[in-house]
């Protein structure tokens, strides 16, 4: 099935602008644009994976990168502490389905 790109996609390829803090081979990571709490940042794997319920094996290497970049952005926000939440499918509350995990922190 052909896809439309989604919002995140054409973030990482640059066809609409974004506050970009980190970028390496495997992921991205945005500040939201309608952040609910102090710090809110999106990270955003760069294979447009829509959902957990998609992920495989073969998606092992690109989830715990992102889960170890993690505190490495929360202390380099300043923060001691830090909540994550990673929604799934529409019953989930997930509205990009390019898979995101939130990292918020006061
Ligand atoms: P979710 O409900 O988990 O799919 O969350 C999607 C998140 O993406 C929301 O918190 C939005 O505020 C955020 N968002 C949507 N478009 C953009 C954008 N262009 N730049 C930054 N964040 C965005």
């Amino acid at each position: 099935m052909n896809q439309e790109k989604s919002i995140f996609s054409k973030i990482i390829d640059r066809e609409i602008p974004a506050d970009i803090i980190h970028e390496d081979e495997k992921c991205i990571v945005i500040h939201d644009i309608n952040p609910r709490a102090r710090i809110h940042l999106l990270v955003i794997p760069k294979k447009p994976i829509p959902t957990l319920f998609d992920l495989g094996p073969e998606d092992k290497d690109i989830m715990a990168h992102m889960m170890l970049l993690l505190p490495q952005l929360a202390t380099a926000q300043g923060l001691d502490g830090f909540r994550t939440q990673i929604n799934t499918g529409e019953s989930g509350g997930q509205e990009v389905f390019h898979i995101h995990i939130h990292l918020l922190g006061n």
